[in-house]
Order: C-alpha cells, then structure tokens, then sequence
C-alpha cells in the first residue's frame, strides 16, 4: 500500500486506511497520534544491519548513498542521510558502525506524530453513521423505528479502502429496497 508525503500532511491509500484509527485516538482526546513506518517490512534490522555493514566493508570507496540505492525511495533516503548528517557523496567506509545502524533503525521504524487529520469538507473516509446493531441484518430494517430501512454510506460500516464501500452500498440498497417493497406489499415475498 502506497503512502505519500505532502505538502499538507501525509497521504495516499496506507493513510487513508489508519486514519479512522488516528482520528478515533484523537476524539479521545490525545492531542498526538505516533506512527511508525517500517520501510521494510520483510526483514528484520539485524539481517538489514549485517547486509549493508558487509557491505560497507567490501566497498568502503564508495558513497553510502549508493550503497542505500534500491533500498528505499529514493527521496526518503536523501531525507535520512540529511538527518543523519552524512553526506550525499560521503564514503561508506568514513562512517562509524553506530550511525550506519541509527539510519538502519530510521528505516525500520521512521516516527513522527499527527496532530489532526483534514476538516469534513476535504475528507475521504468519514466514520459514524447508524450502528450496525440497530439493524436486522438479512432485511436492513431498523429495530428500533419499523418500516424504517438503511443502507449505504449512512450505515457505520468501515469499508477496506479499494472497492468495498461501493460493494457495500449495493447490497445493502437492493435487500433494504426489496424488504421494503415486501413490506410495503408492493412485491410479493
Ligand atoms: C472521494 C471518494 C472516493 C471514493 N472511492 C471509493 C472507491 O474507490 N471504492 C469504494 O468502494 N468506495 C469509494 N468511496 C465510497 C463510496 O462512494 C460510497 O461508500 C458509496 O457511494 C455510498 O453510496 P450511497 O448510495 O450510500 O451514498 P451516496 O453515493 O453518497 O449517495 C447519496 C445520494 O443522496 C443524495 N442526497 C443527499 N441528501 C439528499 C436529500 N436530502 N434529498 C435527496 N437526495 C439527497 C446525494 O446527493 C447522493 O446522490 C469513495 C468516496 C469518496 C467520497
């Protein structure tokens, strides 16, 4: 899953995804929400470490920026070294082992905090809405008001991003429309 650094903020599909849960924090009144972004999420740090210190070894002439190419994005890997302080020409072999493993460490689990998600009006998931316990799931009828039917996007359902909402909306319309005929005794059951 994407994830993409704005002007604004962050952003892209990944953020979307957690942003029901930072907000859900926020709302309790923390006033900051950490996130940790591991870059690569398939190995551990130590194997990580161990590869890019051998290495190191074997070509202390060259930039370590070049030695991190592929690795990660690579903007995201400028932004470490900048952090960091090494430079984008400095050779491997110049560096201790204890920075080599601080930016290690970066990548595996890079934090920073957020402090509030966009208003309303720019935002693509919204959370809330009638809760699905108020339902009677086969018909979609309210328990609490009768004749009274839900679906879609009022109902408090948290879609997976990427199609579901969508998929969601469409079932939920067609058994509440058709109990609602049924009932209404404008189509037989
Ligand atoms: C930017 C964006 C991107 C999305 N991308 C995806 C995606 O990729 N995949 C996915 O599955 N879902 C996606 N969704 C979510 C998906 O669009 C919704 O879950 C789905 O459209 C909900 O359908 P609905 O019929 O319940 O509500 P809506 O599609 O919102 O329909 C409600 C309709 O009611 C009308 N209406 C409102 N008030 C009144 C009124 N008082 N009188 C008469 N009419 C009224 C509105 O004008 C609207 O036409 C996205 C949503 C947004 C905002």
């Amino acid at each position: 899953m994407d994830m993409i650094f704005t002007h604004f903020g962050i952003s892209g599909p990944a953020v979307l995804r957690c942003s029901q849960f930072v907000v859900k924090e926020l709302k309790k009144g923390r006033t900051v929400v950490p996130m940790i972004i591991d870059v690569l999420p398939h190995e551990s740090e130590q194997i990580i470490v161990d590869r890019i210190l051998r290495n190191v070894e074997m070509n202390p002439k060259k930039s370590f920026k070049n030695i991190l190419k592929g690795i990660a994005p690579e903007r995201f890997i400028l932004y470490l070294l900048t952090k960091h302080q090494i430079k984008e020409d400095q050779r491997a072999g110049s560096l201790s082992k204890q920075i080599i493993r601080q930016l290690i460490h970066d990548l595996k689990q890079f934090t920073f905090t957020v402090h509030g998600s966009l208003p309303l009006d720019k935002a693509f998931v919204t959370g809330g809405g009638v809760s699905i316990k108020e339902i009677v799931p086969n018909t979609m009828q309210s328990k609490i008001m009768e004749r009274l039917y839900f679906c879609g996007e009022i109902l408090d359902i948290h879609g997976y991003t990427g199609g579901y909402n969508i998929t969601s909306a469409l079932v939920t319309g067609r058994l509440a429309g058709l109990n609602a005929a049924i009932e209404s005794g404008h189509v037989g059951s």
